[in-house]
């Protein structure tokens, strides 16, 4: 689609068309984001305070927005009307406390908060965090990891970014185990001390602990949801008792913690058309009990959907690509 121009995009909304695209191309629509917080970086997971807030107002005005229980009963019972959007976050970052909750609250917008127990547990920064601090934002100049047979100077900045992508994609392709072999070998690159300033500096990337997810639950209303044990990713390089570990330990630890039912999933990573979830991950989402199961790919939703492979739309940071991206047939997006 050609709707790279801002000139184009403000046209649509100026126009109407955005407001036309909205009513011919109604359908629910999942929206995921990960964090809300200030960062200054082209390819960061947290979007700015100021352009959420003008998101969900904007929502406010124009949809429907409802809790993910009341989106459940609609889509088993098939009475969605189209207009519903659904707010949820990944990962659990400690900005959805600070920055996204108060914001929702006082816009009385339910959302979602899918979690990886054991980050929350022990504040371990997840994989891809942990590439992007040791890699493009460390003083090493040299890195080394040996499980990967990596032994190489660290030039300017274009060429950090491009091992950086490298190991990333290794840590998307890699079982668990592996995963974390990769992260204790990055880590390793730098000192304590080092390690430390840089997850100082990567604040925004701070996952919560279990009082800010009680918190989170309890005092803002949010539904708290699944995202494995680690940021796990569902996928053919994994053994099956790890899945089975994964979606079944998340779901109870939640459970315990919060008293409370935990029904729903939002699979890592989640392009499950590239792998990222294996129809043993969806019989074993089932099994656990889950309810519905989210990807991150988008798609027309319709009551016919397979509740373990919802789709999902990425929300856009800036908020007139946001408003377009809405309008838009969920396959153009
Ligand atoms: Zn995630």
């Amino acid at each position: 689609m050609a709707m790279r121009k801002p000139g184009l995009k403000h046209n649509l909304i100026r126009f109407g068309v955005a407001w036309l695209l909205r009513v011919t191309n109604r359908t629910p629509r999942v929206l995921f984001y990960h964090g809300v917080d200030q960062v200054d970086e082209e390819d960061s997971l947290h979007i700015a305070p100021e352009s959420f807030e003008r998101e969900m107002q904007f929502l406010l005005k124009h949809y429907e927005v409802v809790a993910m229980e009341e989106f459940e009963q609609r889509f088993f019972a098939n009475r969605l009307s189209g207009h519903e959007i659904v707010v949820t976050f990944d990962d659990g970052y400690c900005n959805n406390l600070t920055y996204a909750a108060p914001v929702l609250q006082s816009l009385k917008i339910p959302f979602t908060v899918f979690i990886s127990t054991a980050h929350i547990e022990s504040g371990d920064y997840f994989p891809t965090a942990i590439a992007r601090m040791i890699i493009r934002d460390s003083q090493v100049k040299h890195l080394s990891l040996d499980c990967l047979k990596l032994e190489m100077p660290l030039q300017d900045n274009s060429h950090r970014k491009i091992i950086c992508e490298a190991v990333i994609q290794t840590l998307k392709h890699s079982n668990v185990l592996f995963v974390n072999e990769i992260c204790r070998q990055l880590i390793a690159n730098v000192s304590a001390d080092e390690y430390q300033s840089l997850c100082d500096q990567h604040r925004a990337d701070r996952p919560l602990n279990w009082d800010d997810v009680q918190r989170l639950h309890e005092e803002y209303g949010g539904t708290i949801g699944s995202h494995c044990v680690q940021h796990f990713i569902c996928n053919a390089y994994q053994t099956d008792e790890e899945v089975i570990r994964q979606l079944f330990q998340s779901k109870q630890k939640i459970e315990e913690r919060l008293r409370t039912d935990c029904r729903y999933l939002a699979y890592p990573n989640g392009v499950y058309n590239a792998g990222d979830v294996t129809p043993f991950a969806m019989q074993t989402a089932q099994k656990a009990g889950y309810k519905l199961a989210f990807t991150t790919v988008t798609d027309r939703l319709h009551s016919n959907f397979n509740p373990m492979l919802m789709p999902r739309l990425a929300a856009r940071f800036e908020v007139e690509d946001f408003i377009v991206k809405l309008g838009l047939k969920p396959k153009y997006h």
